[in-house]
């Protein structure tokens, strides 16, 4: 049988994987196996405050994945055990003691810096430029341009990347940084109010000369944390310290925020990350190819770009599974294994999305180029003929996503191998020509307008 440390390791791995990543830093990171006899699992844990959060909240969660690790029933029970200490006493003996355990200090870790969320890892377009050049210019000298920096957008534009990023290059020149999720700073003020050591508490976020503060909207309705915030805050800007802060709103639209907080919130720079566009989102898997050192052609990249176009999050994650579908079924990426790896995603989301008829994204393009549909899908070469019609294969790829033979088809029976080498050609010379690059976003608005008529 494993030691009662190797058991706790193991549920350890299988708690991370069921709760939240805050809370799962808050309550369950720090603790250890201490012993299992009979049929009593002892977990040791840093103060009764943490002991009675996981009897009341994590009990039977904790109890089930112990039970089927060790393989038959067993009971848990949660002691106090701060580090080094030698006799882990039961919670009900300190809390009967005139709760002795209430003078343990909080030494819940903050979020650490990932690794892989750095500046040069990060691919701007339109939709995150400023951002980007706030970020950047607070990670040059923190505590002077825009304090605090406000960032805002919706679930998977890359807020929390750019976060880490400006902690890592501020951190590198020799700063205290502290990054802090909103719902771990909401935990850690709860523990200290309730461990008598706000003093602790209030110190360890005034000694930052960075303050990191993640997903703010979590604070919503938690009056007495904006406040114990918004005095930090204070605090923080008295002392030219950097406050970099990201939400899902604007301050002024975040619900049950005290005004006061929401006008210290807007005191600096706002800015906006919206849906990256296209051809961000093309760079962005085709970084991301890079860094898991896999091949996948450009053809199966242009159709994930094309599918998965407000999250950046789902976007990888589709670019994980194929991967993962591909490797199990030992073969190379390719359209088929991507259309079979996506195939419930893609199925729900063209039931969703309306697509558009590939007709109108023909007339569309050639009205743009001042040419005739027939035109577009006939025999002529001149330049801007040309150019118009791999603009329309490439448009008629990302939002019809279509296959090249049935683009080839529509456009007057090209064969498969022109529309991919049009695609090609139009989705690297977007990217050094800013004139393509203004013409195809003004076609795609065209066509966006289209879709909601
Ligand atoms: P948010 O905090 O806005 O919900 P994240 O920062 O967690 O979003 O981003 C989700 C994922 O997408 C992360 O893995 C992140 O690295 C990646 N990501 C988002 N935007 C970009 C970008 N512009 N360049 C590279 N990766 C990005
Ligand atoms: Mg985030």
């Amino acid at each position: 049988m494993s030691s009662a440390r190797e058991i706790w390791e193991a549920a350890l791995g299988e708690l991370q994987l069921q709760v939240s990543k805050p809370n799962y830093d808050t309550w369950l990171r720090e603790t250890t196996g201490i012993s299992f006899q009979g049929d009593v699992f002892v977990v040791g844990v840093l103060n009764v405050f943490i002991a009675e959060w996981l009897t009341s909240r994590l009990h039977s969660l904790i109890r089930r994945t112990l039970t089927n690790i060790i393989g038959r029933v067993v009971d848990v029970q949660f002691v106090v055990c701060l580090p080094g200490q030698v006799d882990a006493r039961p919670v009900a003996t300190l809390q009967a003691d005139g709760g002795t355990a209430t003078k343990s200090k909080i030494s819940v870790s903050a979020p650490r810096l990932k690794p892989g969320y750095t500046f040069d890892t990060f691919i701007t377009g339109e939709s995150n430029r400023l951002a980007y050049a706030a970020a950047l210019e607070v990670a040059e000298e923190p505590g002077y341009r825009y304090n605090p920096l406000f960032i805002y957008g919706d679930t998977g534009t890359g807020k929390t990347h750019l976060l880490h990023a400006i902690g890592h290059a501020v951190k590198g020149k020799g700063h205290r940084v502290l990054l802090v999720s909103a719902e771990q700073f909401t935990n850690q003020f709860i523990i200290a109010l309730k461990t008598n050591s706000i003093d602790d508490f209030h110190n360890k976020f005034r000694s930052a000369d960075v303050l990191l503060v993640d997903d703010v909207q979590f604070l919503s309705g938690k009056g007495q944390t904006q406040e114990c915030l918004l005095h930090i805050f204070n605090h923080l800007h008295d002392n030219n310290c950097q406050m970099v802060i990201t939400c899902d709103h604007a301050p002024g639209a975040i619900a049950s925020v005290t005004k006061k907080l929401k006008s210290r919130l807007e005191w600096g720079l706002i800015t906006h990350i919206g849906a990256p566009d296209f051809e961000t989102r093309l760079a962005i898997l085709k970084l991301k190819t890079r860094q898991l050192n896999i091949s996948a052609p450009l053809e199966v990249l242009q159709f994930l770009a094309a599918h998965f176009q407000h999250n950046v999050r789902e976007l990888e994650g589709a670019l994980n599974r194929v991967t993962t579908y591909a490797k199990l079924s030992g073969t190379e990426i390719d359209m088929g294994v991507t259309l079979e790896a996506l195939s419930d995603i893609v199925k729900q989301e063209n039931d969703r999305q309306v697509t558009l008829k590939p007709e109108l994204i023909i007339d569309t393009v050639a009205s743009h180029y001042g040419i005739t549909p027939k035109a577009l899908v006939g025999k002529r070469r001149d330049r801007k003929t040309a150019l118009a019609r791999q603009v329309a294969m490439y448009l008629l790829r990302e939002q019809n996503c279509y296959g090249l033979a049935q683009i080839g088809k529509i456009l007057g029976n090209r064969d498969h191998t022109t529309v991919l080498h049009g695609c090609e050609k139009i989705a690297t010379e977007i990217t050094t020509n800013p004139h393509l690059k203004e013409s195809v976003e003004e076609i795609r608005k065209e066509l966006a307008v289209e879709k909601l008529a």
